[in-house]
């Protein structure tokens, strides 16, 4: 074989099927791309649009002006001391995590069942060895400290670097972990030496927002990922931060700017430039992010209710904008109707009625687990984040067209 088999990303691959079927006339439930459903902040586009004539290449690491802003913000947002010799920007954060993935040899890799979609294939590409650490719906899809050390006691061979990716809140789960169970598992990390790639994209999006950072407890081996694509609304300016712990080696810096300088060169210059205003953390700013938490909650709620409604279980939402759904109480059901895994399942779904999921086996699950990511981003967030200015109003009306998709996956599941 003269070429590396790598699939294209399932959600990229989803994204681009449902467009085909918009296209030819159908009605689509986009509840499978996670996206954000809100626009950047005026002010940021702005900033944008300004910068525009800034064509220069910048250094691989970022501006400096940028990397000092993002340590001072997450300082003072994550509460713990971020020097900008830790801060390397990128074209988002994928490129940053593969080039983790890069930076370490013949590691071995521990990702939790579920994970992001891309981790396990750019731990392949990477050649490493990958352990799962299984988690189940009754511990709300947790990794819990007792079954991390066996794994990593079961699979820590010799002297191999050790790495683990650990995400929320949750892509594709919505779901958190709290200060005493990151304290918790943290232990068990340090005890093995586990350096972990603690991926908080969604930080910011915690409902509540109480996200704690894994970086505040455990910050000798924790490499934190984080960026504009999903609170700021700004995927496709791709833009992504890594903060380095605070004594990382410097061969591992090395390492990343050596690869990012082999790969992606820079971020763009006018949007690391649109980023100084976007990492200004002023009242406008929490304002913003109260609101996008505000409709994400209420939205996310009166799905998962619905949704529980017509039997399909999924947790309630923490953070972000995702569920994962839990058909196991269909599966008689639907193996009379010939379906017995999650891609016949959202492959049939999507044909019938429109509803697009992406496939739990996307995540690492198991597909006879018959789980399925939705992501409820299918409503116009900017109108919905201008109603939610105001307290007294209810916004559950911009989710009537995912509260018809719902209806229609009820009455599919029930024929
Ligand atoms: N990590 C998680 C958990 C994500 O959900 C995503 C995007 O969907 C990414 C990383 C990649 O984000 P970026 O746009 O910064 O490359």
């Amino acid at each position: 074989m003269t070429f590396r088999s790598v699939a294209k990303s399932g959600t990229l691959s989803l994204n681009e099927m449902m467009g085909a079927l918009e296209a030819s006339g159908r009605q689509v439930y986009k509840f499978g791309f996670g996206e954000s459903p809100f626009s950047p902040p005026p002010r940021v586009q702005a900033a944008l649009q300004s910068a525009r004539g800034r064509a220069e290449y910048t250094a691989v690491a970022g501006l400096p002006e940028l990397r000092e802003k993002i340590a001072a913000f997450h300082c003072e947002i994550d509460g713990y001391p971020i020097d900008m010799a830790q801060v390397l920007v990128a074209p988002g954060t994928k490129p940053l995590l593969y080039n983790v993935m890069q930076a370490f040899q013949n590691a071995e890799i521990y990702l939790p069942e579920p994970s992001w979609v891309s981790y396990a294939p750019q731990a392949s590409i990477a050649g490493h060895c990958v352990n799962r650490v299984p988690t189940t719906w009754e511990n709300r899809w947790r990794v819990l400290p007792g079954l991390l050390d066996e794994v990593i006691t079961r699979h820590g061979r010799g002297d191999r670097a050790k790495l683990m990716l650990l995400n929320y809140p949750g892509n594709p789960d919505g779901l958190t972990y709290t200060r005493s169970e990151l304290l918790a598992l943290s232990e068990v990390l340090r005890e093995h030496g586990v350096w972990v790639v603690s991926d908080e994209i969604y930080g910011l999006l915690h409902h509540r927002g109480e996200h704690v950072s894994l970086a505040s407890l455990y910050p000798e081996r924790t490499l934190v990922t984080t960026g504009l694509s999903k609170w700021c609304g700004a995927g496709g300016w791709r833009l992504g931060a890594l903060i380095l712990p605070p004594d990382a080696p410097g061969d591992l810096r090395a390492a990343l700017v050596g690869l990012g300088s082999e790969t992606y060169s820079c971020a763009s210059a006018p949007v690391q430039v649109a980023a100084l205003t976007a990492y200004e953390m002023d009242a406008e700013l929490q304002g913003l992010l109260a609101g996008q938490r505000r409709v994400l909650s209420d939205i996310g709620k009166l799905v998962q209710t619905a949704l529980a409604k017509t039997g399909v279980r999924a947790h309630p939402p923490q953070g972000g904008f995702y569920l994962l759904l839990d058909f196991r109480p269909f599966a008689d059901a639907l193996a009379a109707r010939g379906i017995d895994d999650d891609e016949a399942l959202c492959g049939e779904l999507l044909k019938a009625t429109g509803v697009a999921l992406l496939p739990g086996s996307a995540f690492a699950m198991d597909s006879k687990d018959l789980t399925a990511r939705l992501a409820y981003v299918d409503f116009d967030g900017d109108a919905a984040l201008q109603d939610a200015k105001n307290p007294a109003q209810d916004i559950f009306g911009h989710a009537a067209k995912m509260l018809q998709g719902i209806e229609e996956l009820g009455n599919w599941l029930l024929n």
